[in-house]
């Protein structure tokens, strides 16, 4: 089949200004996943090496330019999910790791855990040979100002990416420093399994962005995966998701993407804005910030 992908930089309102480097951004991870897909990659691999691209980006909450928390330092979260085993890998709260998807995948992979957080997780990355990183090294200017600020109200610019490889295989991948000014040890949604993300084979791949005390407590990205497996369209899941979100809370604030079994993209907001970026049927880099043009 042909293999697709879609990415997102965050669910919330923002300047407008801030528009074409979101967009650059997104169309910049979309294409770095979409030469994995062409080349014969792995969804795996093609979800790792585009949210890779926007953790490295400042201009997104997650890896470097991230928010920082309560006592100044930048605190990650991170996702991986593979849906042909429907295994997973996690971290939360992570301080001294530059790209903690990447940490999400080997624990993933090479233990025999699920979820490792704080402490814990930096010895696992450690173990795996990740290069111990000053946290400083994460901060960006703007972040800072945002930080002596003590501001809780910055865009949310958590990113994540879903695919489809040749094989029909999906998986999802999500990244985050999650809210700005967060308590210490504040995880939200990202990191969890059916709420940041879920991806099962022969159904799709979905990730999560916006409020996570919202969308933990739905688990959207389960709920999502689960209108699709009923056989609803994308654009049908979202719609339902959606209003499955505003049924339960006043300001539900959260959006989705998704990829189903078929390729077929889509994605969904109750926010202001959603900024995504996909590939599109003749193979070029497309974006939005609005979510609603996704084909
Ligand atoms: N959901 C993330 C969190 O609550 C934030 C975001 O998506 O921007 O940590």
């Amino acid at each position: 089949m042909n293999p697709k992908i879609i990415v997102h930089g965050g669910a919330w309102d923002w300047d407008d200004a801030l528009d074409p480097v979101k967009k650059d951004g997104v169309e910049t991870a979309v294409s770095l996943g979409y030469d994995v897909l062409k080349a014969g990659g792995s969804a795996l691999d093609a979800v790792e090496t585009a949210v890779n691209s926007l953790e490295d980006n400042p201009v997104f909450d997650a890896g470097t330019g991230g928010y920082l928390n309560q006592a100044g330092i930048v605190q990650l979260d991170a996702l991986i999910v593979d849906g042909a085993t429907n295994n997973f890998g996690a971290v939360g709260g992570v301080t001294t790791v530059k790209n903690p998807i990447s940490l999400a995948r080997r624990v993933m992979i090479d233990s025999d855990f699920c979820f490792f957080v704080g402490k814990g997780a930096e010895l696992q990355a450690e173990q795996f040979g990740f290069p111990v990183i000053d946290n400083q090294i994460l901060v960006t200017p703007e972040m800072l100002e945002f930080f002596n600020a003590q501001r809780t109200d910055g865009p949310s610019d958590t990113v994540g990416a879903v695919a489809i490889d040749q094989d029909g295989n999906v998986a999802a991948a999500t990244s985050t420093s999650g809210t700005p000014y967060k308590p210490v040890g504040r995880v939200g949604d990202s990191p969890l399994f059916g709420s940041g993300g879920y991806a099962e084979n022969g159904i799709g791949a979905v990730g999560a962005t916006g409020h996570g005390e919202h969308i933990m407590r739905l688990l959207l990205s389960k709920f999502t995966s689960d209108q699709l497996a009923k056989g609803l369209s994308t654009a049908e899941a979202g719609q339902a998701a959606m209003a499955f979100a505003d049924q339960r809370f006043e300001e539900s604030m959260c959006g989705v993407i998704m990829v189903d079994a078929n390729g077929q993209l889509g994605a969904a907001h109750t926010t202001p804005k959603l900024a995504v970026g996909w590939i599109d049927a003749d193979g070029v880099a497309r974006s939005s910030m609005s979510g609603q043009d996704v084909s």
